[in-house]
């Protein structure tokens, strides 16, 4: 083995640590949820076949609180938002990333690690400026993944800028990537490793973006960003993001954009 080979292990190591450290500290401290996380391993999980697609449905009544969320205008505006850091119950620790975004664990996991990474200042779901720190988030933490929901498609905290991490690895569409990128079509590409697939046969329309820096990961997604369609009096075209870095390539971001409202969990 090199020496980058093994740098580049230690790396991982450093960042896999970091967050279970930050994980098991917050269950320690927080009996309630230690407790879903551990109802997690008995949810009731049954696969669905949608063509050559196998969509997972979780019966998590726990999740109902979040999923069940009222997000009109009117209720939004008359509950304390349960992202800013005065609302959030005092035994929830949050670590800083990036200056601007802060770590917490989600409280009504889906994830056997599941976090929630809300913008410190309270602000509307807004995708545009904000897609770059999907890159640095999995730059930070190895061997998670980041995922987004649209202020129509999911969120049950539009009205506050966030994404959420969890563990990689599980989703279905982590599992049929394989039968999935043998099937995409290259529809753009901004150099020979960098470029976007439209993946043809999944549950929804969906797009990958096949990134090395950051720098093209926000050139590709702004350039698919402007041909999505924006139905009117919506703030952005509809859609979920899931990113991650595949195992064993240690510099090549994914990042999955179905471009309809389904919950990220079916992604
Ligand atoms: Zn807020």
């Amino acid at each position: 083995m090199t020496d980058k080979g093994e740098d580049m292990i230690q790396l991982e190591k450093c960042g896999k640590n970091k967050l279970k450290r930050f994980f098991d500290r917050q269950l320690e401290q927080w009996p309630d949820v230690k407790t879903r996380f551990q109802k997690l391993a008995v949810v009731q999980v049954r696969d669905i076949n949608c063509g050559t697609n196998t969509v997972k449905v979780q019966f998590n009544p726990a999740r109902m609180v979040s999923t069940g969320a009222r997000i009109d205008k009117q209720s939004l505006g008359k509950r304390p938002c349960f992202l800013c850091e005065k609302n959030r119950p005092e035994a929830q620790i949050s670590k800083f990333i990036d200056g601007q975004f802060e770590l917490l664990i989600n409280p009504f996991p889906i994830l056997p690690m599941h976090f929630t990474i809300p913008a410190h200042r309270h602000q509307p779901q807004h995708i545009y400026e904000n897609y770059g720190e999907i890159h640095r988030i999995l730059t930070e933490f190895d061997n998670i993944i980041v995922f987004y929901n649209g202020p129509k498609c999911g969120a049950s905290a539009p009205d506050h800028l966030h994404f959420q991490g969890g563990t990689s690895g599980i989703l279905p569409l982590q599992t049929s990537w394989q039968r999935l990128s043998a099937n995409a079509e290259t529809i753009v590409a901004i150099s020979d490793e960098e470029y976007i697939t439209a993946i043809r046969d999944f549950v929804c329309p969906a797009f990958c973006i096949h990134s090395r820096t950051e720098k093209s990961d926000v050139t590709l997604f702004q350039m698919l960003y402007a041909v999505l369609p924006k139905l009117e009096n919506y703030t952005e075209p509809m859609m979920n993001i899931v990113s991650c870095v595949p195992m064993g390539i240690s510099s090549r971001w994914f990042s999955h954009v179905g471009n309809i409202g389904l919950p990220a969990t079916m992604l």
